[in-house]
């Protein structure tokens, strides 16, 4: 979608926006700080293509200060995200887009949801904002036997797999170490990542194969597809309900 003119985007006149969001940040020894970044780059362009959608480029920068700790991690404040994509989106709703989907690959966004749903709540039906998050898809990828482990969180079997197939130069297999902590998921705000796994990596990296990444890549896109519409299909369908259309 970037290689066409204004004109050519005019002529297909698109009313959905893929809005692919990754994140800068350390994700072990073994992977580069841009991994988030290239699998939303990589993945939302999977997902604009089958959806025939524009597509905005793969944002880089979001919300993550629970991987700070070490050079490299590149955060915002989370309000800052909230009107950065607010403006993103009330930008695309003046040029006709009625349907935007975000394709979440960085899972430390909690502000997604009430951004998503203030937009919903203030615009349907004009506009109508969808999230696909990849963390979402872990279990479904696990229970087809496409991931081997279900520790997936960070840096593990499953983003390893798919640096291998996006920017194998990038992965350095040989540092690679596997590690699932003692404590759950939400004490990622009770101290940075590094508290609770020293190597920064929560997960199975050791299993990582590039045709794991393949498949991972192709049924994810097929998901956040399936996701999206679902969400766009439950929004069309509402009625007014006295004063509200949300
Ligand atoms: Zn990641």
């Amino acid at each position: 979608m970037f290689r066409k003119t204004a004109d050519e985007i005019m002529a297909c006149d698109p009313d959905l926006a893929i809005i692919p969001v990754g994140s800068i940040e350390q994700h072990g020894a073994h992977l580069p700080i841009m991994t988030d970044w290239a699998i939303a780059t990589e993945l939302g362009r999977r997902v604009a293509e089958r959806m025939n959608a524009f597509q905005v480029p793969a944002l880089p920068i979001s919300t993550n200060r629970e991987q700070m700790g070490k050079k490299g991690t590149v955060w915002m404040e989370p309000v800052t995200f909230y009107q950065m994509m607010t403006d993103i989106i009330l930008c695309l709703k003046t040029q006709g887009f009625r349907r935007i989907g975000i394709v979440q690959c960085h899972g430390g966004i909690f502000i997604m949801t009430p951004l998503i749903r203030d937009l919903n709540a203030k615009y349907n039906p004009d506009l109508m904002v969808a999230v696909a998050d990849t963390c979402a898809f872990n279990d479904i990828l696990y229970r087809e036997g496409i991931l081997e482990a279900d520790n997936e969180l960070h840096a593990g079997e499953g983003e390893t797999s798919q640096m291998l197939f996006i920017a194998p130069d990038t992965v350095h297999m040989d540092l690679a170490e596997d590690f699932v902590p003692s404590v759950p998921r939400p004490y990622l705000s009770y101290g940075s990542i590094f508290r609770c796994c020293p190597g920064g990596v929560w997960g199975s990296p050791t299993l990582a194969s590039r045709e794991k990444g393949e498949r991972i890549l192709e049924r994810s896109a097929e998901l956040a597809e399936e996701a999206l519409n679902r969400a766009f299909a439950y929004m069309s369908a509402k009625k007014k309900m006295n004063y509200s259309n949300f």
